[in-house]
C-alpha cells in the first residue's frame, strides 16, 4: 500500500497548472481532492511521474447561484456542495446527491471536478449531472471549450476529455417547478452506488409533462434511460406505467457484473431504485 516516488509540483495559477501539465505530458497527472488518485497509487494501479495539485488555483474554487444557472468551480467539494444553502434551494439535487457519497471525511476532501474527470462507474456526480443537463468547462492548451454531459462519459473512467485538459467548472441550469429525487443502493464498505438512479421531472397541471432519468453503478459508465425518458410525459404514478417505465429503463444496457452483483441482481436494484426514486420525485415539492 505505498505508492511508487513520485515528483509533486503546486502551479500558482491555471495557466502555469496547463504549462506544467503539457510539459510533463503523459507521466503527470493532476490530483484534486485525492480520494480516486491516491487510493490507486497506493494500490499501483496509478503510477504517476509527476503530480500537479490544483486543488488550491483559485481558478477552481468557488460555487455562484444567479437566476438561471448554478456555477460550480471544479476544486468544489462534496461537502461544500452538501451544505450550500443557496445550492440547496435552487438546485436541490446537489445536496441530496452530496449527503450519499461515502462519509464526512471523504465529503471533506473529494470534490466535483475530481469525480466528473475520474469517471467511476459507480459514481454519483455523473448521474446527477446527466439528470440537470450540465455543462463541464474544459481548458487546454488549445483553448477553452465546455461539454454537455451527455457527451462527456464515455466509458469505464473514460471521458472526453483529453490528456491535456483540466475541468474548470459545471454550469447547470436552473428551471424552477421541477421535482427532483436521487435513489441509491450504497455498497456496503465504500458506500459507492450500486446502482444510483437521479430523476428530474417537470410537472403541468399535476402531471408529469416530461423530464430525465439518470442511472449510474449500473453500466460501464452513467446514462440517460431515454427510452423510460420518453414515456414521462403523462405518467401519474400507476402501478401499470411504473412497470412499463422500469421495463423501458433497463432493457438493451449490458449491466456490469461483480462479486457483489451479478445482471440479475443488479437489474433487480436499477428497477427498485427507479421506482423509489419516482414515487419520491412525484411527491417532492
Ligand atoms: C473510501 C471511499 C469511498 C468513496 N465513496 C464514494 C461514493 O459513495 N460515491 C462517489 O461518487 N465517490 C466515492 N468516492 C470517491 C470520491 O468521491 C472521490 O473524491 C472522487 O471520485 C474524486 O475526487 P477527488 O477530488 O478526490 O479526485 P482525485 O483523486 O484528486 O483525482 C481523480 C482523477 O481525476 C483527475 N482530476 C482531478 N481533478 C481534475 C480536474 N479539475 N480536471 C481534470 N482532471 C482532474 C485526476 O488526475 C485523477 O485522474 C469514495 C472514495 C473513497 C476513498
Amino acid at each position: 500500500m505505498i505508492p511508487a516516488a513520485f515528483g509533486y509540483v503546486r502551479p500558482g495559477s491555471l495557466s502555469e497548472a496547463l504549462g506544467q501539465l503539457g510539459e510533463s505530458g503523459e507521466g503527470a497527472k493532476l490530483i484534486s481532492g485525492g480520494h480516486s488518485l491516491l487510493p490507486m497509487m497506493k494500490l499501483r494501479l496509478a503510477a504517476p511521474a509527476t503530480l500537479i495539485d490544483i486543488a488550491g488555483l483559485a481558478e477552481l474554487q468557488g460555487v455562484t447561484v444567479g437566476e438561471n444557472e448554478v456555477v460550480i468551480g471544479a476544486a468544489t467539494t462534496h461537502a461544500q456542495l452538501e451544505h450550500h444553502a443557496e445550492v440547496a434551494k435552487a438546485l436541490p439535487l446537489i445536496p441530496a446527491v452530496a449527503h450519499l457519497i461515502a462519509d464526512p471525511s471523504v465529503r471533506n476532501r473529494g470534490t466535483l471536478g475530481g469525480s466528473l474527470a475520474h469517471a467511476d462507474p459507480s459514481a454519483d456526480w455523473p448521474a446527477a449531472m446527466l439528470a440537470l443537463d450540465a455543462k463541464i468547462d474544459v481548458i487546454g492548451a488549445r483553448g477553452a471549450r465546455s461539454i454537455p454531459a451527455d457527451a462527456f462519459f464515455k466509458g469505464l473512467f473514460e471521458t472526453d476529455l483529453a490528456l491535456d485538459e483540466i475541468l474548470v467548472r459545471v454550469r447547470i441550469p436552473v428551471i424552477p417547478g421541477r421535482r427532483v429525487a436521487y435513489r441509491k443502493f450504497r455498497h456496503p464498505a465504500s458506500g459507492y452506488a450500486v446502482v444510483g438512479v437521479a430523476v428530474v421531472v417537470d410537472f403541468q397541471a399535476e402531471r408529469c409533462a416530461g423530464g430525465r432519468i439518470a442511472v449510474t453503478g449500473f453500466a460501464d459508465h452513467a446514462f440517460r434511460a431515454s427510452s423510460a425518458e420518453a414515456a414521462l410525459a403523462g405518467y401519474a404514478g400507476q402501478p401499470d406505467q411504473a412497470e412499463r417505465l422500469l421495463d423501458l429503463a433497463f432493457t438493451g444496457t449490458v449491466p456490469l457484473e461483480d462479486r457483489f452483483a451479478d445482471a440479475d441482481y443488479r437489474t433487480q436494484l436499477g428497477r427498485t431504485m427507479l421506482r423509489r426514486a419516482l414515487a419520491d420525485a412525484m411527491t417532492s415539492d
